[in-house]
């Protein structure tokens, strides 16, 4: 790859002296590049919804006089609906965490009730699919950081490894202290995913199959989400995963000591 240079020269006295300043742009070109992408992306992901919708509403109007096609209709748009949505709340999320607004205060958090939201808020979409949502390990955890965030970032993984997995299997999220470290694990017995695309699956809009993911209604920015999140509580997720068998996504935030002052969340870059 190019660096790109920004140098400006400038006299300096009558001395015969010059400065010159060089500016290193790589970083700048690349940080537009990616903004630029960003917002690509999104026009492409709100305009296919958007797109499915004034499609449906005018084959609705040319059936009107059939009900079982304008039930049939109507149950999409509101698919459709849904995905535009959750594509709104996930891009709010991410430009709340991205510096778009000051992060909220750290406080003690029971990690319990935040494994239990996030069960709780995945149940419905588990039970359609019979699988079985087990929790295990350690309770009464806590750590510094914002509930909100934390189940949010919970939530999409139990969602993840429901939306990735067969009918009648387990998700087990577990919680055990490693080291210094507070290590919340989903494992899903699911489809798993391709050792090539293990790098790139918290980019945002990286999906290992567009198509699959539309249909399960996923938005492409869920990992993008969690990511941001663990490192903004001074954490990390990092994933195992082997095609056919299941995955493990692990969520490892810093355990609170005795003397423990909370660091301020950091926005992520
Ligand atoms: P999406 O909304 O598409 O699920 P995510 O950012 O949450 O977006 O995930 C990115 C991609 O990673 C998904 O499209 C899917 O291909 C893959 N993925 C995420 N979680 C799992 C999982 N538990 N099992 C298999 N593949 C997964």
């Amino acid at each position: 790859d190019w660096t790109s240079f920004a140098v400006r020269v400038a006299p300096l006295g009558s001395h015969g002296l010059v400065l010159v300043l060089a500016e290193d742009q790589t970083e700048r070109h690349r940080v537009e590049a990616v903004r630029r992408d960003f917002v690509a992306n999104v026009s492409h992901e709100l305009k296919t919804p958007i797109g499915a919708l004034s499609l449906l509403a005018e084959t609705v109007e040319g059936a009107a006089d059939d009900p079982e096609a304008v039930r049939r209709f109507s149950g999409r748009m509101q698919y459709e609906a849904t995905r535009l949505t959750s594509l709104v709340q996930d891009l709010i999320t991410l430009s709340r965490i991205q510096g778009g607004e000051p992060m909220p205060t750290p406080r003690l958090v029971d990690l319990d009730t935040v494994v239990h939201e996030a069960v709780d808020g995945c149940s419905t979409r588990a039970s359609a699919k019979n699988i079985a949502l087990v929790i295990g390990g350690l309770t009464g955890e806590q750590v510094w950081g914002d509930e909100e965030l934390l189940v949010t970032a919970l939530r999409n993984l139990i969602d993840n490894a429901i939306a990735y997995s067969p009918d009648r299997t387990r998700v087990v999220i577990n919680v055990r202290e490693v080291q210094d470290r507070l290590e919340i694990a989903v494992t899903d017995q699911g489809i798993g995913i391709p050792e090539g695309a293990l790098e790139r699956i918290f980019e945002r809009f990286f999906r290992v199959d567009a198509a699959r993911s539309r249909a399960t209604g996923g938005t492409g920015l869920g990992l993008a989400i969690v990511k941001h999140v663990a490192v903004s509580h001074g954490g990390d997720v990092t994933v195992w995963s082997k095609e056919g068998s299941g995955s493990t996504f692990t969520l490892r935030l810093p355990v609170v000591g005795a003397a423990d002052v909370p660091t301020p969340l950091e926005a992520a870059k």
